[in-house]
């Protein structure tokens, strides 16, 4: 039996159990229970606030997580980093009042800077020289420059609306994060192969995303052309029809590139173009 630690709520915690269901792990979901077990894989789930997942998973309290790699910087335990999950992308940068001539990182020597990443930025100033006074507050770090507690803030930025609704200016990116599954660096082997089953099942999912499934009618003539159009997992798969001269060719395009694709398969002669949703990538 594999125990995974997920956010309670948050961000993340919704990503994190879709994640799960699509790997086909559903958990009952009862918020007032803390530890769930899964019906249909090995594995019970530890619902936590995020800030703790690290250090249960380098405890081995949870054998894996699901956690931002910013929690994982900031919290220094050591844990493996298991697979990027392409969700809950952000940064952590410095921003100061929008009306500060800003020019160079020497702006914040003297400064006082709030944050609740003061291990990062202390890492940061370190390798930069940088001797700027670092404040640690737990919530609400925006507010801190017009309140008058800080000269600068260092917090998470997604799209930037908030630094700006606080007039604030984002001036330093300095750590690109999304979510993380993390180990512990212990496993059984009966563990470390459960992992492996689940990271497997990530990876279908992932594939999976972003993709269709496209399937059109085309004169035999054409299929060369459409070949080079279309490439597929291994070569696009392609079926005579009752009528000669024809043949039905199936494919999977990423999506951003679908329209383009279309025009060019109506252009050497496709009829017929079929789009569908693609659940799971098993390569
Ligand atoms: P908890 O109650 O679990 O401690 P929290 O308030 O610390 O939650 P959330 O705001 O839910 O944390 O954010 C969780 C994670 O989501 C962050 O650590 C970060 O990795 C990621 N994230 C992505 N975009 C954002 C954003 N715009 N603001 C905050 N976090 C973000
Ligand atoms: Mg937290």
């Amino acid at each position: 039996m594999l125990r995974i630690a997920i956010q309670t709520k948050g961000r993340l915690n919704e990503e994190s159990v879709e994640l799960l269901k699509e790997a086909g792990i559903t958990v009952n979901e009862d918020k007032r229970k803390f530890l769930a077990k899964s019906a249909d894989f090995p594995i019970e789930v530890l619902f936590l606030r995020d800030d703790d997942i690290p250090q249960t998973v380098a405890m081995g309290a949870a054998d894996i997580g699901i956690v931002g790699y910013n929690e994982v910087k900031e919290r220094g335990f050591d844990v493996e980093i298991l697979k990027k999950l392409s969700f809950g992308a952000c940064r952590i940068s410095l921003a100061v009042p929008k009306n500060v001539d800003y020019n160079s990182l020497s702006y914040f020597n003297g400064k006082r800077i709030a944050t609740s990443y003061p291990n990062i930025l202390k890492e940061f100033f370190k390798e930069k020289g940088i001797n700027g006074e670092i404040h640690t507050i737990a919530g609400s770090v925006e507010i801190a420059p017009a309140a008058g507690l800080a000269d600068a803030i260092f917090d998470i930025v997604s799209s930037g609306s908030t630094l700006v609704s606080n007039g604030l200016k984002e001036v330093e990116k300095v750590l690109y994060s999304e979510a993380v599954l993390i180990g512990n660096r212990g496993l059984s082997a009966d563990k470390k192969a459960l992992v492996e089953k689940l990271l497997f099942r990530f990876e279908s999912v992932q594939m999976g995303r972003g993709k269709k499934y496209i399937l059109m009618n085309l004169p035999d003539s054409a299929v060369d052309e459409a070949i080079g159009i279309l490439p597929a997992l291994r070569s696009p798969t392609i079926m005579p029809l009752a009528q000669k001269g024809w043949c039905s060719m199936h494919s999977v395009v990423n999506e951003n590139e679908l329209w383009d694709k279309i025009d060019k398969l109506k252009e050497i002669g496709a009829e017929g173009i079929l789009i569908l949703n693609v659940e799971k990538i098993v390569a």
